[in-house]
């Protein structure tokens, strides 16, 4: 068989490595005669994985001792309704950066429980998509707090500055770019991301909260939202998805294997650039994004003609190259090439377009 490289944008393609792993220790899972998906969440083999991942995830991202990690259900769509809910206090609004699709969905679930200030952000430059840098962003002194996408999974466009905004509490959907370069934690109030495109299977979401920010829950809260009874009870408050965690887990260990966050920031910048190289060295391709806002995570690229899309996508799966299709919203093509995608896959990705292009530019 080809090798296949799967290029979807989530749940995306999990590191090869940790996939044997979980699949030679499925059936009988540290010599318990069962998988790890049938023992008790509050065992002590599974309190032992749990806790594993969770101090591996801290070491990866440096996250200091007085924030909080938990683990929970729910998708990022459901931290668009714990954030306000947790961290609205006796404030009437919060301000929230619009730069995309997922930075905008959040407005429309955060208008069910308060009066978001939006602040568009959209903007362009010479010709392209951009984002407003965050000196010019108009925050407002009556906010709980500052909501912003830096990775918009869909526009394929970013906000690569880190926040610095004094005593604001900063909050920001990390779903498409968790783990891809270091960051700052102690800048933010929470991060949280959906598992299935940087950490593991659908089904977990990552939240990092700071402690000072726990226990200001409304009362309409669903108690598996409150983060102050998630973080009394370790995640545990119900029965948390247990596998997602697991491989969670065993990603974490890969990526501290590979030298951790800051080797796939290099490896991940050396992917980028690559394919936007092809894309800017073609007038059979391109990408719409301005420079600065490019994304590293997510490229969508469109072919000048577009008559040639379905082509496009028959023939690169027929080369193992998987799941290129753009967007329902945006058209054209969109190549996810998180952490577990290596070089390799985006180098054979580039070549197919380059001969692609030969046969039919
Ligand atoms: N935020 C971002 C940046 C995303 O990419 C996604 C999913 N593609 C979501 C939020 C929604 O995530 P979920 O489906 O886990 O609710």
């Amino acid at each position: 068989m080809t090798q296949v490289y799967n290029f979807s944008s989530g749940p995306a393609m999990l590191p090869v490595e940790v996939l044997r792993r979980a699949e030679q220790e499925l059936t009988n899972w540290h010599g318990l005669g069962t998988s790890v998906m049938e023992i008790s969440h509050r065992s002590k083999e599974f309190i032992a994985v749990a806790e594993a991942a969770e101090q591996d995830f801290r070491d990866l991202l440096k996250i200091p001792s007085n924030y909080k990690v938990l683990f929970c259900h729910g998708g990022a769509r459901a931290q668009f309704a714990a954030i306000p809910g947790n961290l609205l206090g006796d404030a009437k609004s919060a301000d929230y950066i619009d730069g995309g699709y997922w930075a905008h969905s959040a407005i429309k679930e955060a208008e069910k429980y308060c009066s978001p200030n939006t602040i568009d952000v959209k903007t362009t430059l010479d010709g392209k998509r951009a984002l407003l840098p965050m000196r010019e962003w108009q925050l407002n002194d009556d906010a709980a707090y500052v909501h912003f996408c830096p990775n918009e999974t869909i526009d394929g466009i970013a906000i690569d500055e880190e926040p610095d905004f004094g005593d604001k509490v900063v909050v920001a959907d990390l779903s498409s770019t968790i783990m891809s370069r270091p960051i700052d934690v102690s800048r933010y109030g929470v991060i949280y991301a959906g598992a299935q495109k940087n950490i593991g299977p659908a089904g977990l979401t990552l939240v990092v909260v700071r402690d000072d920010l726990l226990g200001k829950a409304q009362r309409y809260v669903p108690s598996i939202l409150d983060y102050k009874v998630l973080a009394e009870n370790e995640s545990m408050f119900n029965t948390p998805p247990t596998f997602a965690w697991y491989l969670s887990g065993l990603v974490f260990k890969w990526l501290k294997e590979k030298g951790g966050v800051a080797e796939m920031d290099k490896v991940n910048q050396a992917k980028a650039d690559l394919l936007y190289g092809v894309i800017d060295n073609s007038s059979f391709y391109r990408n719409d994004v301005a420079a600065a806002n490019r994304s590293r995570m997510n490229v969508p690229f469109q072919l000048a003609d577009a008559a040639l899309d379905k082509v496009f996508l028959d023939e690169s799966l027929q080369a193992g190259l998987h799941a290129l299709k753009g967007h329902r919203v945006v058209g054209g093509m969109r190549a996810s090439i998180y952490n577990a995608m290596p070089l390799e896959g985006v180098k054979a990705l580039t070549e197919f377009m380059i001969d692609f292009e030969r046969r039919h530019g």
